[in-house]
């Protein structure tokens, strides 16, 4: 049987913090799903679709990571793109009790679905995707935290 993990989250916008996770978990999977959640609260910056496109962009060359949007529970959607996988980013001991409690609760939900954490990279530690997109909001310069090569500009 193929191993699918399922990466879920928001994305807005998709970090060197998120690219980084995706590239490490490579080896572990045969196949990851990025999955962009379409029912969080947030405020947005980028549409759903352009979330899709930039995902797109940056993994063009990777045939086993692709990336889809979902309404409802990650763990619902695990199960109809038959992944067995959950993958999350640990940053800080903060994540870790977010985490536990949601992976937890997921598997009293879904009991053959296992999620696995990476830590993030050290350097990764303080990125993430609010304060990105403050940055972005006032037009500030945020290309060392975006996947090298895009334009952020291409897909506001
Ligand atoms: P959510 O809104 O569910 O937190 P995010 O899009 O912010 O979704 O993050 C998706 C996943 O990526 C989460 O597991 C999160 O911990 C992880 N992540 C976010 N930023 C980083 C980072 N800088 N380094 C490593 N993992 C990260």
């Amino acid at each position: 049987m193929i191993r699918i993990a399922v990466f879920p989250g928001s994305f807005d916008p998709f970090t060197i913090g998120h690219e980084s996770i995706v590239r490490r978990a490579e080896s572990l999977f045969d196949k990851i799903i990025i999955a962009i959640g379409r029912n969080s609260g947030k405020n947005s910056l980028l549409s759903i679709e352009n979330r899709i496109k930039l995902i797109g962009d940056v993994f063009i060359d990777n045939d086993n990571i692709s990336v889809r949007s979902y309404n409802g529970l990650t763990v619902d959607f695990c199960k109809e793109v038959n992944a067995q996988y959950l993958l999350r980013g640990l940053r800080t001991a903060a994540d870790f009790e977010y985490e536990r409690a949601i992976s937890q609760v997921n598997k009293v939900m879904k009991p053959d679905v296992e999620s696995v954490f990476l830590l993030t990279l050290p350097e990764h530690t303080p990125i993430n995707s609010t304060i990105i997109r403050d940055i972005l909001f006032h037009k500030g310069d945020a290309r060392k935290f975006l996947p090298q090569g895009i334009d952020i500009k291409n897909y506001l």
